[in-house]
């Protein structure tokens, strides 16, 4: 198989760089290397920074309008190109091709969401906020931003980005995950395609070392990041220390409380779909399921016979509901999870680690497979109910009623989201109001907010003030100006040595 190398792209161009340090990238489904990406070295950031620094000023001069009309044949393109989009992120990811287009999706809403920009940046004006005076705000691009994004979705995270950032008027130098690089350049073509200037977005592929170049670049003035907990935090406390604006997004461990007058069908469905779906490699994914009162009773027997049933097969098939693991690596962890559950004391009801992967289809046999995996009794102490796992594992724990779920739920370090079942409309209402979590699904397993609401944990799930995308992006990609205008008609004699107050 020949093997493809994954570059840079550097103001409108395809850019080898200067570094000569490379990475393996796998087809998770077959275990195979399919290619070799770049990772830049530390010129090689400052190689894209000074493409979008140059490119800045013409483009942040740019009317809205016209920006905006970049997006509208930029979201063409995607449309268009949707399936080889997702595509490419099923041989690199290994999610299954279905989920994959639900992914590229999720990352369209945004770009058209980005069309709007001329009215998300409208300013407000008060005529007459004293004699002759008027004030007016508006809102200017901040510069050169910086995202750098996780594996887990390589199109669609990169979106909550750069349609907004670059709609608004900044340029952008986009760092994905070395895991999956391909649908980075793909996107760069089709902005080039779009109209979007040379310099505009810049793609540089690489690690820690880029990352950290980034952090330091005195040109880079705003950074998204999102991804696991503890780099969220070094990217937050690194950014803010050089004087960035920073929003960084973390890891999580979901929970769905099922009440025991919700529909069992409905609930078993979406815990499947919610904990196995993607192997459980989203940050939305369900893996703790809080069992109310009776309800384990009625729901235990109809999981695990669901969990065994779990179609595990290359994500290129269409029947598949649950692909491969991301790499050996991602594997590892997992497995070792599972086997610290069963020494905590959990009860392991369908072990994922006895699956073979020559079951998943033609070639399968080596790449990094493993099945649903499902632990009850899982209690409040043990890591496996602590720490995100980030792999096709769900924890179910038993509480006696909604005030334990609250609790147990609010005292997690992690705040992403979470979901109630239930049919009980108070229940519900008290719940999303007193639940110390960031995305909130009533009957909703993974109550990822549209386009125009934004998305954004609480606690050690999001790190910063503001929420990716929607209105929360804009304002994340701009800062606001005030302007206090009078003309000399209207200005009295004498230098004033007070406070101006309203007269
Ligand atoms: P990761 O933290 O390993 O990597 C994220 C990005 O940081 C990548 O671009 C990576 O190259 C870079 N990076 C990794 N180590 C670094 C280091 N030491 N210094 C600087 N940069 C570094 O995350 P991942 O494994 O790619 O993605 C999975 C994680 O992302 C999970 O924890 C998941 O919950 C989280 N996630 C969160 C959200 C959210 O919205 N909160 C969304 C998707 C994924």
């Amino acid at each position: 198989m020949t093997h493809t190398h994954i570059a840079h792209y550097i103001h409108g161009a395809v850019a080898k760089g200067s570094s000569t340090r490379t990475q393996p990238v796998y087809n998770p489904a077959t275990g195979a290397v399919t290619g070799e990406v770049s990772l830049a070295n530390v010129a090689d950031v400052h190689a894209a920074v000074a493409a979008a620094q140059k490119a800045f000023p013409v483009w942040a001069d740019t009317p809205p309008l016209r920006r905006a009309r970049v997006m509208f044949k930029f979201l063409e393109l995607l449309n268009a190109n949707k399936d080889k989009l997702a595509h490419m992120i099923t041989a690199e990811h290994g999610k299954v091709f279905t989920d994959a287009q639900g992914e590229v999706s999720r990352g369209i809403d945004i770009v058209e969401f980005a069309t709007g920009i001329p009215q998300l940046l409208k300013g407000d004006f008060t005529e007459q906020v004293s004699t002759g005076i008027d004030n007016w705000t508006m809102r200017q691009p901040l510069g050169v931003v910086a995202g750098i994004t996780p594996f887990n979705f390589p199109v669609m995270v990169p979106a909550w980005m750069f349609p907004v950032a670059i709609a608004a008027g900044n340029t952008f130098v986009l760092k994905p995950s070395p895991i999956d690089p391909t649908p980075s350049l793909f996107m760069a073509e089709l902005l080039k395609q779009a109209g979007l200037p040379d310099g505009v977005f810049n793609v540089v592929q690489g690690d820690k070392e880029a990352v950290d170049a980034l952090l330091v670049h005195p040109d880079v003035k705003a950074v998204s990041f999102v991804g696991s907990t503890p780099i969220a935090n070094y990217i937050y406390e690194t950014g803010a220390h050089h004087g960035k604006r920073v929003q960084a997004l973390g890891g999580a461990k979901n929970h769905m409380v099922v009440m025991p007058d919700a529909d069992i069908d409905q609930a078993v469905d979406a815990l499947i779909g919610a904990a196995y779906g993607s192997a459980g490699e989203r940050c939305m994914a369900i893996s703790v399921a809080v069992l109310v009162g009776d309800v384990a009773e009625r729901l235990m027997p109809k999981l695990i016979e669901r969990t065994k049933a779990l179609k595990v097969l290359d994500g290129e098939n269409l029947a598949a509901e649950m692909g491969p693991i991301v790499t050996d690596i991602a594997h590892k962890r997992i497995t070792g999870y599972i086997e610290q559950g069963v020494k905590e004391g959990a009860r392991l009801l369908v072990d994922g680690r006895n699956f073979d992967g020559a079951s998943a289809g033609a070639g399968c046999k080596d790449g990094f497979w493993m099945g649903g995996t499902l632990f009850d009794n899982v209690t409040p102490e043990m890591r496996i109910y602590k720490e995100e796992i980030f792999g096709p594992v769900l924890s179910c724990v038993r509480v006696a009623d909604l005030a334990q779920a609250v609790d147990l739920i609010n005292a997690h370090e992690f705040g992403n989201g979470v979901s109630c079942f239930t049919r009980d409309g108070n229940v519900a209402r008290e719940f999303a109001r007193h639940i110390q979590v960031g995305m909130v699904g009533i009957n909703v397993p993974i109550p990822v907010p549209m386009a125009w609401h934004g998305f954004g944990g609480w606690k050690k799930s999001l790190f910063g003030d503001m929420h990716a995308y929607g209105e929360e992006g804009v304002r994340f990609y701009t800062k606001q100006k005030s302007v206090m205008q009078r003309w000399p008609e209207s200005i009295g004699k004498g230098a004033e040595f007070v406070m101006p107050t309203s007269k």
